[in-house]
């Protein structure tokens, strides 16, 4: 006994081979990093980078780590850096192997956060097996 037909009949309205134009969410333009999207919907006063003004975060994205936000540091060539923590940064490119070397902050490792338009280096992006952050170094911020 034959349970369906052996010719299959594609019905004209929702066929997979009709692809119509308002079935696709971004016809304008290429689809937009999820991320850039949140940042530029947050609304929150833009920080940019001080090279090239591309926005990187806002302060929305300001957070306390370790009970502050703003962390001075010294790193091993005797530099003093204040570095702003930052839940996301839409637009840093995050660059390097994960590295626990002379980390500032115990748990974490960190990458290069790199400016996404210029790539000027502007902080790091520390991780942990309970979240990661953007520690941008707060000069470097316009
Ligand atoms: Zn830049």
């Amino acid at each position: 006994m034959r349970l369906w037909p052996t010719t299959k009949t594609v019905s004209s309205n929702t066929g997979p081979f009709l692809l119509k134009k308002e079935h696709l969410p971004h016809t304008q333009k290429p689809p937009e990093n999820k991320e850039v999207q949140e940042a530029r919907e947050d609304a929150g006063k833009p920080l940019r980078c001080y090279q090239c003004l591309a926005v990187i975060t806002t302060e929305k994205q300001a957070i306390s780590v370790n009970g502050s936000h703003l962390h001075t540091f010294f790193n091993p060539a005797g530099i003093v850096f204040e570095l702003r923590c930052f839940r996301k940064a839409p637009g840093c490119l995050v660059q390097g192997s994960p590295t626990s070397e002379f980390s500032w902050f115990s748990g974490h490792t960190w990458q290069y956060s790199l400016c996404n338009t210029c790539l000027t280096h502007l902080g790091w992006f520390f991780q942990s097996s309970s979240g990661s952050f953007h520690g941008l170094i707060n000069n470097h911020l316009n």
